[in-house]
């Protein structure tokens, strides 16, 4: 029985959810985009991840629309729209309108947003978000390049981006337990809120989340939240026999990284003192990328080190700036993402089974380069970075989002999990 179908906003935040859910006892299945076939047998939670979080608000209500019409074949009997712990959207975003279009689908007048991770150190705290010891508006998000985040009251962003009114659970509540909190739930639903932004500190406020929101329709929030729904459903087993079938390929390993986040910027001048690296040169990924592609993958597999050569295209903050002066930022992003698209075919047609890609937008194009369908998702690398394999075809990948992993999450990627 289909127990839970996610919506996810973007590839790696797809990737996160998945493997809070298997870890905490629930068979998954990852699809890229919507699919056109049934889920494979067996799982008994599908996450959809879709490319929705920065397009055109229509844009992104039609592909979750869509996504929602096929969980409901599958016979999901709770969907779940996944975005970012740091709640990624502007005054225009899109989580406010796909939300509105779900509730409206599915003929439900409440939800809830549970945007926390504790254990990444998102916390929510009277309705405000924070990363780590910072207010959501305060941290590094304040300068994301395409949703700055300049408030971090949830209640405010959610009643500015649709029309409704949202209400806070505190967390004061959420000690009180499930039912104190599944009361304050109904008491927001019948004086006319639309929404409850759910505060939670710690791994426990997400159980009480689970068990209060376990027969909801419709619920959202980040990946802290499925922690508590997968354990109302755990199965004993489940998460070793996902992490065996989902245990990375035997092949070559190479490192692809496209992320300029400050913590991609430390595991790449860490990862380059202890491996062969190659740095992207844009100006050449704009000359003549096939070439530049066929150049970097022969380098690549020349290499005899033990730790997997990394080639990447991660610049600080100031490097990025004077690139984007120079090429413009958007025609520089393109032709980086576009070199390590057709670079990622070159790989695979060569050795490499195992790829460690940084960036969500960077691992987009290389599984969409790829023609990977979907992942079986095995064990975590570091919380909510899984090892996957693809569904289709022998390859195995590390999708790593900018701010996801420690320092030495490259190298601890491949000698945790030996061939
Ligand atoms: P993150 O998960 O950190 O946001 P993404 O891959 O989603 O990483 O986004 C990073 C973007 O920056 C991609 O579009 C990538 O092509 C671009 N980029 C990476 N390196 C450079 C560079 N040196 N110059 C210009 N753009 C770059």
């Amino acid at each position: 029985m289909m127990k839970i179908g996610v919506i996810a906003d973007d590839l790696t935040g797809a990737t996160d959810i998945a493997s809070f859910l298997v870890a905490n006892g629930l068979p998954t299945v990852q699809m890229n985009g919507v699919p056109v076939e049934d889920a494979p047998a067996a799982c008994e939670a599908v996450v959809i991840g879709l490319k929705t979080r920065s397009c055109p608000a229509p844009d992104a209500i039609a592909l979750s629309l869509s996504a929602l019409s096929w969980l409901q074949e599958q016979g999901c009997r709770q969907i779940y729209f996944k975005y970012c712990s740091t709640f990624d959207s502007t005054a225009q975003g899109n989580i406010g309108p796909v939300t509105r279009a779900l509730m409206t689908a599915l003929d439900t007048p409440f939800t809830v947003f549970s945007p926390a991770l504790p254990v990444n150190g998102r916390t929510v705290y009277q309705g405000y978000l924070f990363v780590m010891d910072q207010l959501l508006a305060e941290s590094g998000m304040r300068h994301h390049p395409l949703n700055p985040m300049s408030d971090s009251y949830l209640p405010r962003l959610v009643e500015g981006q649709a029309t409704g009114r949202c209400g806070v659970v505190s967390a004061q509540t959420l000690d009180q337990g499930a039912a104190a909190t599944r009361a304050a739930l109904q008491r927001l639903q019948d004086e006319g809120y639309s929404w409850a932004v759910l505060d939670a500190l710690n791994e426990r406020h997400l159980e009480i989340q689970g068990e209060a929101l376990r027969d909801l329709t419709l619920v959202t929030g980040g990946s802290g939240l499925a922690i508590g729904l997968a354990r109302q459903w755990a199965r004993a087993g489940a998460s070793a026999d996902s992490a065996a079938s989902g245990y990375p390929q035997p092949g070559r390993a190479v490192v692809l990284s496209g992320s300029c986040s400050e913590m991609t910027n430390r595991q790449v001048g860490h990862y380059a003192q202890l491996a062969p690296a190659q740095a992207v040169e844009v100006a050449l990924c704009l000359k003549d990328r096939e070439a530049y592609a066929s150049e970097l993958a022969a380098w690549a597999l020349a290499q005899t080190s033990e730790l997997a050569p990394i080639i990447y295209a991660t610049a600080s903050a100031q490097a990025l700036k004077e690139i984007q002066a120079q090429f413009g930022a958007a025609r520089a992003s393109e032709a980086v993402e576009a070199l390590f698209a057709s670079l990622a075919v070159k790989l695979a047609e060569g050795e490499f089974r195992r790829f460690i890609v940084a960036g969500g937008e960077t691992a987009g194009v290389v599984c969409q380069q790829l023609g990977i369908t979907g992942f079986h998702i095995g064990p975590t690398i570091s919380p909510g970075v899984p090892w996957v394999k693809a569904l289709n075809q022998p390859v195995s990948l590390a999708l790593k989002s900018g701010n996801f992993g420690d320092e030495a999450f490259f190298s601890r990627a491949q000698q945790e999990f030996p061939v």
